[in-house]
């Protein structure tokens, strides 16, 4: 028995026409590059690339933020159009990267919990005391935290606050954008195991965005590799930490990776620099970091191939994969 995804995009594009200087013309920078994804209801889908992939924009169109140039998307097999931004809210919510200005300093805990309760109209004002008490709870915070202010409390407490604040409406899916980034290395596992736990106590499906793969590890079971705009490699948790196809995936699990916020992926592995996407490389965009590039990966983009592990968009693949299996349905790439 097939099940409907909980969270379903098709082929998204999100074009931005930008300047390089002030008296250039507008060029088209293709942030997303016909994107699909699927997750199922109590799935973490881990979504990683560098800085600039195009991981962010993503999670931007799925909060309804950003809309796509085309593509579809659907949560519970509703067209995201039909559910209005409202509704989108109380079930899709983000955790941010950097606790420190996410939260208004000059509220308290317990108001800028309070506030998506008072904005959405959720319950009884008589109510929302308890629930917000109950949500800090699960996330750790004590009951004296309610009358604090951010500056009171430390780093790792900021996060669950921010945390209670994305799970006080019980949203069906939450949007992690580098959750842990901005966070010391010893309080990194300490929030990575409180989203688990919530998870697993609240049924959450969550989107997890990062360019630390060992995050990743820990909590996806499912991960797509993204590369200038384009998903590259597609596959179950285990599996992907077992054996990585694509030789971006391969370069990036080979990398040292690093924890700090904005540094991206050290380029150790990966030869020459992440290129410019308004100047995206001809034929496939990796070949000029590529070890196992040749002249048809310098001419000719690759078209995804899928079988029973997943996806892999590689020329190195298009033999392997039974052809019944291939994915042409996307059509010419751009
Ligand atoms: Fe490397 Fe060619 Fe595969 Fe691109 S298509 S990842 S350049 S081998």
């Amino acid at each position: 028995m097939t099940t409907t995804p909980i969270l379903e995009a098709r082929d998204l594009h999100c074009t931005f026409q930008v300047r390089q200087g002030m008296f250039q013309p507008k060029r088209p920078l293709r942030a997303v590059n016909g994107v699909s994804l699927s997750i199922e209801r109590g799935g973490v889908l881990g979504l990683v690339g560098e800085s600039g992939c195009g991981k962010s924009t993503v999670a931007r169109m799925l909060l309804g933020l950003q809309a796509p140039t085309s593509g579809t998307l659907a949560i519970g097999g509703q067209p995201l159009e039909e559910i209005g931004r409202r509704e989108l809210a109380k079930r899709v919510q983000p955790i941010f990267q950097d606790p420190y200005s996410s939260l208004n300093p000059r509220k308290s805990i317990g108001s800028i919990i309070t506030l998506p309760l008072y904005v959405h109209k959720i319950g009884a004002p008589a109510d929302w005391r308890r629930k917000v008490e109950d949500i800090m709870d699960l996330c750790g915070l004590p009951k004296r935290a309610y009358d604090m202010y951010p500056s009171q409390l430390s780093g790792g407490q900021r996060q669950r606050v921010a945390i209670a604040r994305a799970l006080v409406m019980r949203p069906e899916i939450v949007i992690c954008d580098e959750p842990t980034s901005a966070l010391d290395v010893s309080v990194q596992a300490q929030i990575l195991n409180l989203l688990l736990d919530l998870q697993k106590e609240l049924g959450l499906t969550y989107v997890l965005i990062s360019h630390n793969l060992a995050v990743v590890e820990l909590i996806a079971s499912k991960v797509s590799v993204m590369y200038l705009g384009r998903i590259v490699e597609e596959a179950e948790g285990q599996a992907f930490f077992r054996q990585q196809r694509h030789p971006y995936s391969q370069a990036l699990l080979a990398s040292v990776l690093t924890p700090e916020a904005g540094l991206g992926v050290p380029d150790a592995q990966l030869g020459s620099a992440f290129p410019n996407p308004i100047d995206p490389p001809s034929g496939c965009t990796f070949h000029p970091r590529c070890v196992h590039a040749t002249e048809l990966c310098r001419t000719t983009a690759p078209l995804p191939a899928r079988d029973a592990d997943g996806l892999v968009e590689c020329h190195l693949f298009k033999d392997t994969v039974p052809a019944g299996y291939r994915d042409h349905d996307q059509g010419v790439r751009l």
